[in-house]
């Protein structure tokens, strides 16, 4: 499946695209409704050539229909459910058949499998278990495909690296900040990388930068892989980089994924806009064409790794994410890339945003590395500029750069807090 040539894929994906717009019509109110108003019904959807036909579903649609409305098969079919934690409000729903939880498992051991992860291997599993898919989501693919699978969860860094020592974990599954907070204990508590078998990493769940994967592949001696997903389309493993590192593989016999502009008409590989799925084998919860708001571009350009499956690039941001200063559009993934370019400073930062009178004011707070706290006064002044001058250049905002000490910014063992926007308390 993998490796198919692309036409053999569409035709898979046409019939499979045909049979859950057929069992969405025919078992959820939500989507009847929806096509009755558009004037289409399953017939009218031969294949992918069709599918901006259909309608787009968003998450205050799955809110709508809290909390199981959006299900496509009665609830005695349903085995699992996981819920997204919204800010505000009602979580987000998910619901699974068993199928779909194997289905689940399938997906995220091709996953483990890009980064080389097999039944030799030791895969300890630091994303939160909970209602939260990432630790239930990783640890299936885990043991699917044989590997010794640590459920250990997020948090107590110091018991993670006594096990990851004494257990031989070879992979480690976490979010990126969490694997940083990880990185930093290894340095803290002076273990020597040559006491730990760890190789790889497999990390997601939040948006991540190029230099924050060299920083973790340096500090912990492995391959730092991105994986993404998101609960109401699955999980993790909707997607995954292979070690050619060069984009994440969204898994097409399952997922169709197009590029939404502000439109609202999908457009060509290469351009970025709003990832949307439609599920085309889940069964609990199908959907069509569910808008991530996750920005990126696709590519279906060939990959080394001789996987056919398009490839998404890094989220830029969300469009939910984003800040909006002074008129400028910034994402935080700018400022981390921007702050990365400068020496000295490590990738645990916070941004700040406020009014004062009726201009917005940022304030990017940043720990220095240790090695700098020796330096002078002269040569922090000389640092908060070079900061100051890499934001501009890359984020275009006028920011206040505040330099911490390092260790003082709050950590998290799941997904990072990185702004606070003071103008919406
Ligand atoms: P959740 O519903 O808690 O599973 O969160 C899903 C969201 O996490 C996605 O819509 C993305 O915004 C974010 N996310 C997941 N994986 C990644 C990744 N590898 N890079 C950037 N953002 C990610
Ligand atoms: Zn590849």
């Amino acid at each position: 499946m993998e490796t198919m040539p692309r036409e053999q894929l569409r035709a898979v994906q046409d019939e499979r695209l045909r049979d859950v717009v057929r069992r969405c019509y025919e078992n959820v109110p939500f989507y009847r409704d929806k096509m009755q108003k558009l004037g289409i019904t399953p017939k009218d959807i031969r294949g992918v050539c069709d599918i901006e036909l259909l309608p787009f579903t968003d998450k205050q649609d799955l809110r709508d229909n809290y909390p199981f409305g959006m299900f496509a098969v009665p609830n005695s079919e349903i085995v699992r459910i996981h819920a997204s934690s919204g800010t505000t409000g009602k979580p987000t729903v998910a619901g699974y058949t068993s199928g779909d939880i194997d289905r689940w498992a399938e997906l995220m051991a091709r996953a483990l499998y890009c980064a080389n992860v097999g039944k030799n291997d030791v895969v300890q599993v630091a994303y939160g278990y909970g209602l939260f898919t990432g630790g239930l989501g990783a640890h299936y693919g885990a043991e699917r495909v044989g590997a010794s699978t640590i459920p250990i969860s997020g948090g107590n860094t110091v018991r993670q690296l006594m096990l990851m020592e004494d257990f031989g974990s070879t992979t480690l599954m976490c979010t990126p900040s969490y694997a940083l907070n990880i990185a930093e204990a290894v340095e803290k508590e002076g273990i020597d990388l040559k006491r730990l078998k760890l190789k790889s990493g497999i990390f997601g769940a939040e948006p991540w930068t190029e230099e924050m994967r060299k920083h973790i592949e340096e500090k912990l001696g492995i391959d730092a892989l991105n994986v993404y997903g998101l609960s109401e389309v699955m999980g993790p493993g909707v997607s995954m980089e292979c070690m050619a590192k060069n984009g994440m593989h969204i898994w097409e016999d399952h997922f169709l994924p197009e590029v939404i502009g502000e439109d609202g008409k999908s457009l060509p590989y290469g351009q970025q806009g709003d990832l949307t799925f439609t599920t085309l084998t889940k069964h609990g919860m199908p959907l069509i064409r569910y808008r991530t708001h996750d920005l990126c571009t696709l590519t279906d350009e060939p990959c080394a790794c001789g996987r056919t499956h398009v490839r998404m690039g890094r989220i830029m941001g969300r469009s939910d994410d984003m800040l909006i200063i002074r008129g400028v559009n910034v994402f935080p993934s700018q400022i981390e890339h921007a702050l990365m370019q400068v020496e000295g400073v490590s990738p645990q930062y916070h941004i700040v945003v406020d009014r004062q009178g009726n201009l917005d004011t940022v304030e990017v707070q940043v720990e220095m590395k240790p090695e700098m706290m020796s330096d002078t006064v002269k040569d922090m002044e000389a640092l908060s500029a070079k900061l100051h001058a890499s934001i501009a250049a890359h984020a275009l905002v006028n920011a206040k750069v505040k330099l911490c000490q390092p260790g003082t910014l709050p950590r998290t063992d799941g997904k990072a807090k990185r702004v606070t926007d003071k103008r919406k308390l």
